[in-house]
């Protein structure tokens, strides 16, 4: 047969169930063990395999006929007979998980304990594929191979049981990824022939013959040790059969791994895993210890550190605020200073506008009574001006009787009424002030001139029309006034005193 089935062929019973069991009942001597030399009862293989008259074996588990068997690789094992129950245990469980099975009874035995393959509780609560048991019988470890899925609250509650009855338990698997590893105490395990798979020497060796109990099987995960300088834990790997000799030894032993610690190394990478149980040995943990306790140092040396950098910056804080506030004071009092200081300029501004206003009001008081006594002083002035002027008008009339007014005015209008037809009006009224005193003359309702106007009034005559008066005598002191042009004044040839034989 060519290398490459054969090792196809192997792969592939690995994982699929296989009717392989190592333990079955004899009908006399009880219990015995295929992988053990003298099937753990003193007695030889040859009395049950291919025996003559055959002996009635037993499946420990549904006690069914089972018969022993030789494989191609000279490894000795039950097989059920024909017409057996499908739902035994054993029939379930692959040739990878027998081989297991096998090499963990194997490194117990090698230590020196027994090794019972499906050993039961005596109340039937747990049943162990490996139960390794000390020599004086006194200690029990269960070495269970678990390949294929299990919850890691079934898991706990099965280590629970083994916890109560005082048997240790590890918990193996060959599988790439464990969920449950460091949940329970566990290890993680894998053969030398898988190893070096696709390795042409393996193949050759495989093709040679029966090699199963002499593969060597390594520790991969699950054992980690401390060093103080790495300050983590480290995954290790070792034999199984010095990891088996350890624990049954308690060399080593379950470690429930502290909070700080959990990240673990593995591999040759910077790979990480995190883990809550290990199996270490008191010197790792020793080494744990004193590291964690010089962290914890260190911690409390950088928790003192924060607490004093937190009181100097509460200490700089409170200062600053202290600042702050006397800053704030100083600024209040300056501005109230200030708010003082120009409330007093406003004061004295108020009081300096008002002293102002009072003398700006005695002064316009002043220049008032100044102005009316000027007016009063003028009023009077022109009143007896007036009066003046009255008293000469008179006395300039009393000069003159009426019959010399009348000739007066014949002059003046007749010749008029003779050129134009026109008749003069005298005013009626007398001689008002308007007119100088004298009397107004009108042409067709118009001012035509003023007769016999008072020479100290001239002032006050309209200057566009002519005066009349009686003769020279009177025009002359008309003009001697200077108040009036002397061609503005017309005078005639009367007579100056009445003529009696007029009267
Ligand atoms: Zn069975």
């Amino acid at each position: 047969m060519p290398a490459w089935s054969l090792r196809q062929r192997l792969l592939a019973s690995n994982t699929a169930a296989a009717d392989v069991a190592f333990a079955a009942v004899h009908p006399e001597a009880g219990r015995i063990d295929a992988t053990l030399l003298d099937l753990g009862c003193g007695m030889s293989w040859a009395a049950v395999h291919k025996a003559r008259p055959r002996v009635a074996l037993r499946c420990p588990a549904c006690g069914h006929g089972v018969h022993a068997k030789v494989s191609s690789r000279k490894l000795r094992y039950f097989a059920h007979d024909p017409g057996r129950p499908a739902d035994c245990v054993w029939l379930n469980e692959s040739l990878e998980h027998h081989r297991l099975k096998l090499a963990l009874a194997t490194a117990i035995r090698t230590v020196g304990w027994r090794a019972d393959l499906e050993a039961r509780a005596p109340n039937g609560s747990w049943r162990a594929d490996v139960l390794a048991v000390s020599l004086d019988g006194t200690h029990q470890v269960a070495w269970e191979a678990q390949l294929s899925p299990i919850t890691d609250e079934d898991i706990s509650e099965r280590t629970l049981r083994y916890q109560n009855d005082g048997v240790g338990v590890c918990w193996v698997s060959t599988a790439a990824r464990v969920p449950w590893m460091g949940v329970v105490p566990s290890i993680r395990v894998r053969d030398t022939d898988s190893d070096t798979n696709g390795n042409a020497d393996d193949v050759a060796r495989d093709a040679d013959g029966d090699v199963d109990h002499d593969l060597a099987w390594t520790v991969i995960d699950g054992v980690a040790g401390f060093r103080y300088s790495d300050g983590a834990w480290r995954i290790q790997r070792l034999p199984l059969d010095a990891f088996v000799g350890w624990v049954l030894y308690e060399q080593t032993f379950v470690h429930q791994v502290r909070t700080r610690y959990r990240r673990i190394g593995i591999g040759a990478e910077r790979r990480y895993v995190r883990r809550h149980l290990i199996w270490t040995t008191s010197r790792s943990v020793d080494e744990m210890i004193r590291h964690d306790a010089m962290r914890q140092r260190q911690d409390e040396r950088k928790r003192q550190q924060r607490e004093r950098e937190q009181t100097a910056e509460q200490r700089r804080r409170d200062e600053a605020e202290a600042r702050r506030q006397e800053e704030q004071r100083q600024r209040e009092i300056a501005e109230a200073a200030e708010r003082a200081r120009r409330e007093q300029q406003w004061e004295e501004q108020r009081r300096q506008w008002a002293l102002e206003a009072a003398q700006a009001r005695r002064q316009r008081e002043a220049e008032e009574r100044r102005r009316q006594e000027q007016a009063r002083a003028a009023e009077q002035e022109r009143l007896q001006q007036e009066q003046r002027e009255q008293q000469a008008a008179r006395q300039w009339w009393q000069a003159v009787s009426s019959a010399q007014v009348d000739e007066l005015r014949a002059a003046v209008a007749d010749p008029v009424w003779k050129k134009d037809g026109i008749r003069l009006e005298f005013d009626s009224h007398g001689p008002p002030a308007s007119c100088g005193y004298g009397i107004a003359i009108y042409r067709s309702r118009q001012l035509y001139g003023v007769l016999r106007p008072s020479p100290a009034s001239l002032h006050r005559v309209p200057r566009i029309v002519p005066v009349f008066v009686r003769n020279a005598r009177e025009a002359h002191l008309l003009t001697e006034t200077g108040r009036i042009e002397p061609d503005r004044v017309i005078h005639f040839d009367l007579p100056e005193y009445e003529q009696l034989s007029l009267i």
